[in-house]
């Protein structure tokens, strides 16, 4: 058994330190079973919501991705601004940008997508009240810190064993901005912040980016503790919408407006 207490982790560093306490690999899949703290469409449990990922819910194909769901008066789209030309989209810090999409009839708009690192969908609600994109600093000044969160933002960062011996990264409980070396403790810069590139080819390709268990695959979700899909990819209608803002990793589902 292995329990955070404290929580207000994301789920990629809570399931780095699961497989590094238990010595083993997450997620994982073995032969046809996807192993992970949650699903291989990134949700969980029958009252089934998402934590990231969600990979089930648009087709790894054509350009700009389709529309997932809806974050306050703008949309949430898979992680693709051109999947055939494996372009990935370049994000502020609350995880959206400026552009095109499939549903803006050529109109330019503010718009979020999925990642595959925190916050996987959004950080913040952006853009700032000038138009622009939001920073890293101006995501986290979003959080100071409240008598439920603690520090959020601010404070004094843990040090979570994510790696085998001493290695341990710097973290912020209830913080959701990731600077560009993916920290939200970090002050780097994102790229997205001084360029008018909306994208960059995406090192890895478009080939292997389809989620076991997801569209095309046969993978199926595993049963008991070490998986918990329940066949939750089976519970939504493909290709449709979500009308809700999912929940994102362990994080506080508190998300503030930029002033
Ligand atoms: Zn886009």
């Amino acid at each position: 058994m292995v329990y955070d207490s404290e929580g207000g982790t994301d789920v990629s560093i809570a399931e780095s330190r699961v497989a590094n306490l238990c010595a083993i690999t997450l997620p994982r899949v073995v032969g046809t079973t996807y192993y992970g703290l949650i699903g291989p469409c990134g949700g969980h449990t029958r009252d089934y919501h998402f934590h990231r990922g969600f990979g089930c819910l648009y087709q790894q194909s054509g350009g700009h991705s389709t529309a997932v769901g809806n974050i306050a008066q703008w949309k949430l789209y898979g992680k693709w601004e051109d999947f055939t030309n494996a372009k990935l989209p370049l994000l502020d810090a609350c995880g959206a940008h400026f552009g095109p999409t499939p549903d803006s009839n050529g109109a330019i708009v503010y718009h979020y997508h999925v990642q595959e690192k925190a916050p996987f969908a959004a950080g913040c609600h952006g853009p700032t009240a000038d138009g622009k994109l939001v920073s890293v600093a101006a995501c986290r000044a979003l959080y100071p810190g409240n008598s439920f969160h603690g520090k959020q933002c601010s404070g004094t960062p843990v040090q979570l064993e994510t790696g085998p011996g001493s290695t341990k990264t710097p973290y912020l409980r209830f913080c959701p901005c990731w600077d560009a070396d993916g920290s939200n403790v970090g002050t780097k810069e994102l790229p997205a912040l001084s360029t008018t590139d909306i994208s960059y080819t995406d090192p890895k390709g478009n080939k292997e980016t389809v989620i076991p268990g997801s569209k095309g695959s046969t993978v199926k979700p595993s049963s008991g503790t070490k998986a918990s899909t329940g066949g939750a990819s089976g519970a939504i209608a493909q290709g449709s919408s979500m009308s809700y803002l999912a929940v994102f990793a362990a994080l506080a589902t508190l998300h503030a407006h930029v002033a």
